[in-house]
């Protein structure tokens, strides 16, 4: 009962959702749709946006402010990108909401524009109430695919004259408190060395073997960071890890391969530099190695591109909103997860920055993506509670 408990009842979060799934905002599409009906509720709710556009003009972040703005609030963020349903075996329509047993069903459902839903439906409550700070809202493109406007963002927020106090963002962790997560480097790295008569090896420079060799020099490092750390406890497993995904070249058994390509990631603990890792990789790759395939082809070659990076997020377990968050779930304490977020970045613009919202990671990314209304109605009580700790004096 919206009016009776100022909150702003599931069933609006519900509608928004269902809205919001409509937009199909795969991250290869535009947002601007979405992201222009975010503009328009809010206006309608007497807020003004800021849209700030990507270099090629069909995506943008949203930001907005309600309430006082000469002092920093609390950030609710999230993306409004979502991963492709491209193969995945869907019981219905992923784009258009679906409800059942408590559940509702669709692209994004949990990750993550139930947060946004949520955050949405609160303008209602939130104008009715007098904010000492201001609630900012902070809705990004891309960050399935590198935290593109997250990046941005960050930049942006950093030249405001008014930084927000502190961030939380609404990816899904069951609605516990998350205040630590691994970082990422993603890689390509392509490998060109000389084609040639498979009889004649020794003429050429086999491109997929040289490649095989970094690979192995990857699996190495993984095992040390395995065997001697630094592990770090709260994160599973508890320290850095190293893994080779794809890898793509050669055309024929009797042809010596020209040129090989793999992408490989570094998911770093927050406190370990990935770079540094990579580098060691890569002072193999183009030292010792690089040498010996210039012995027989002198234009050989080996270059990484790098594909993303993210930050990870470094516990603070002492931070003020941390402790009103686990007040307001119930946490002893809080947890570290595994996938990363766009939490790094903000910590990185001096923000702090926790991560908390409603559905399981577990059920992000695949078919029949889910949130329970559970969850919904908890994260509603949870975001009025943090604006009034927040927020409210
Ligand atoms: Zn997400």
């Amino acid at each position: 009962m919206t009016q009776e408990t100022g909150g702003a009842g599931v069933s609006d979060s519900v509608d928004l959702l269902r809205r919001l799934i409509g937009f199909d905002t795969t991250s290869r599409n535009s947002n601007l749709a979405l992201i222009e009906f975010l503009r328009d509720r809010l206006s309608d709710h007497g807020v003004d946006s800021q849209l700030f556009r990507d270099a090629g003009g069909a995506k943008a972040n949203l930001y907005a402010t309600l309430g006082p703005r000469d002092v920093g609030g609390l950030m609710l963020s999230g993306h409004t990108d979502v991963v492709p349903v491209d193969g995945q075996d869907w019981s219905s329509d992923p784009f258009i909401l679906r409800q059942e047993d408590g559940l509702l069903y669709g692209r994004g459902a949990c990750d993550m524009k139930g947060f946004i839903a949520v955050a949405m439906a609160l303008l209602p409550a939130l104008r009715r109430q007098e904010l000492r700070r201001p609630v900012h809202f902070a809705f990004t493109f891309d960050e399935e695919v590198g935290c593109l406007g997250a990046k941005d963002l960050a930049a942006q927020l950093r030249e405001m004259p008014v930084l927000p106090a502190f961030c939380l963002i609404g990816e899904p962790t069951g609605m516990h408190v998350v205040n630590g997560h691994k970082g990422r480097l993603a890689m390509r790295c392509h490998v060109h060395g000389r084609e040639g008569h498979s009889a004649l090896p020794e003429q050429a420079c086999n491109a997929i073997e040289s490649a095989a060799e970094i690979i192995a020099r990857l699996r190495t490092l993984a095992r040390r960071l395995r065997d001697q750390g630094p592990h770090e406890p709260g994160f599973d497993p508890p320290y850095s890890t190293v893994h080779t995904g794809t890898v793509e070249g050669g055309t024929a058994l009797n042809i010596v391969p020209r040129h090989c390509s793999f992408d490989f990631e570094i998911r770093n603990i927050p406190s370990q530099d990935p770079l540094g890792l990579f580098e060691e990789v890569k002072r193999f790759a183009l030292g010792d190695l690089l040498a010996d395939m210039r012995r027989t082809a002198p234009d050989s070659a080996i270059v990484f591109e790098e594909l993303s990076r993210a930050p990870g997020l470094l516990p603070n377990d002492d931070d003020a909103l941390l402790k009103l968050a686990l007040a307001a779930t119930g946490d002893n304490i809080a947890r570290k997860v595994s996938f990363g977020t766009e939490a790094g970045l903000y910590q990185g613009a001096k923000i702090p920055t926790i991560v908390c919202g409603p559905g399981h990671i577990a059920q992000a990314h695949k078919p029949d993506e889910f949130v329970a209304l559970d969850q919904i109605a908890r994260c509603e009580a949870f975001l009025l509670h943090m604006v009034a700790g927040v927020c409210a004096h």
